[in-house]
């Protein structure tokens, strides 16, 4: 084990990347969904325990945790990627395509876990820290929760840890500029539903009974009034329809008995979410009584926000400035809407999660699209970051 100078780690980190690259673009090809991660579970394990570090598998399902033990300190940090994929049938033409149809690593954790391994590697050969880390290689971020399952699992209680990191890649920021900001940087991520019944009956006479169209349009339009005249202006939420279905198109002259909606409600405060979960039911309610229906309403909470602790960031923001230079770094980025179940590791421990920049793409190369693909030439940052946020936490 050596010590480094930082132009030294530098040129050691990206002598790695070749392999990291390959790393990365196999698991690009094997793309594997929520709690079937094995495959990337063993690659990420069978690396690990190659670079000496103690491995755990399966941690919540599919999670793997290698731990890395330097001098005498009992200080213990956590920093945690993703091994995921989407069911989205990839458009990309190139080499490293998805094999599997109708799935595919459109949110870039293939690269996520390959950075954080790139920094087990690096971090294995070189000592300077005094302390324990623990690398932790979720599965199922995308929706199913894959944080709390390991949480649940006993993480923390197995690996304690004062401090836990994430790090997200994202198209539209500059090839590897880090982003970061204090508090929310991810939104709460919601579902709703209501279900309006009424009557129903002959589109000719709607006179005859009561019409539960009616009151699913007004809702419809009324429920955007919530973040307009009920959510404090400055304290973002967001409520979008995504599914709107009633009737029969080959029956247009009945007036279906029954109408449902539903969407998606995101939010980045405690407040606001509870305004939201109270006042989509009341406004859904109202409506349907005004005109003599009735409407069941359903508010499912997914993720909470991400929200960064104060001095975690700051700790991030320095890492970051080290490794991939202060211009580069934007201490104070917008928040995203998005959610990302790394929320719930944040409201057990003190932490930070950042942004690194994929590159200022197209629409259908955003994540989650099609013609996604993770930037290889961001590796080297992303390596270097979290060999920063270890050193910085683990000064000896
Ligand atoms: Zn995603
Ligand atoms: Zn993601």
């Amino acid at each position: 084990m050596t010590d480094a100078t930082n132009d030294d780690q530098r040129r050691k980190i990206e002598s790695h990347v070749a392999e990291l690259t390959a790393i990365r673009r196999d698991i690009h090809q094997h793309p594997e969904m929520a709690y079937e991660e094995n495959r990337t579970a063993d690659i990420v394990a069978k690396n690990l325990e190659k670079w000496g570090l103690e491995v755990h598998r399966g941690l919540g399902g599919t999670g793997v945790v290698g731990t890395l033990r330097r001098g005498d300190s009992n200080r213990a940090i956590g920093l945690r990627a993703d091994m995921d994929a989407l069911y989205i049938q990839e458009k990309n033409t190139f080499d490293h395509k998805s094999l599997h149809d109708g799935k595919m690593h459109a949110c870039g954790h293939d690269g996520h876990t390959t950075m954080l391994l790139g920094a087990a590697r690096f971090l294995a050969e070189h000592s300077e820290m005094d302390g324990t880390l623990h690398f932790i290689f979720q599965p199922a971020e995308e929706g199913l929760a894959g944080a709390k399952a390991m949480i649940d699992d006993g993480l923390f209680e197995k690996f304690p840890c004062d401090a836990v990191y994430g790090l997200h890649n994202m198209p539209g920021i500059e090839t590897g500029h880090i982003g970061v900001r204090p508090g929310p940087i991810l939104a709460a991520s919601d579902r709703w539903t209501v279900k309006f019944e009424g009557t129903g009956g002959h589109g000719s006479m709607p006179h005859q009974g009561t019409d539960p169209t009616i009151a699913a349009a007004q809702f419809v339009i009324a429920a955007q009034t919530i973040v307009s005249r009920n959510t404090d202006p400055l304290d973002t939420a967001v409520i979008s329809l995504g599914h709107l279905a009633g009737g029969d198109p080959g029956a247009l002259n009945i007036i279906p008995s029954e109408v449902q909606v539903g969407g998606t409600a995101r939010s980045f405060t405690k407040k606001a979410r509870a305004i939201l979960e109270r006042r989509i039911p009341e406004v859904a309610e109202a409506i349907a009584a005004a005109h003599g229906c009735t409407a069941k309403a359903a508010y499912i909470k997914g993720y909470p926000a991400t929200v960064n602790w104060a001095e975690q960031t700051e700790i991030s923001i320095k890492a970051a400035e080290a490794a991939v230079g202060t211009t580069q770094v934007d201490p104070n980025i917008n928040p995203l809407p998005g959610g990302e179940d790394f929320a719930f590791m944040l409201q057990k421990l003190p932490g930070c999660y950042a942004f690194i920049g994929n590159g200022l793409k197209s629409g259908d190369e955003f994540v989650h699209a099609p013609r996604y693909d993770f930037n290889d030439d961001i590796i080297a940052n992303g390596v270097s970051y979290w060999v920063e946020l270890a050193k910085t936490e683990l000064r000896p």
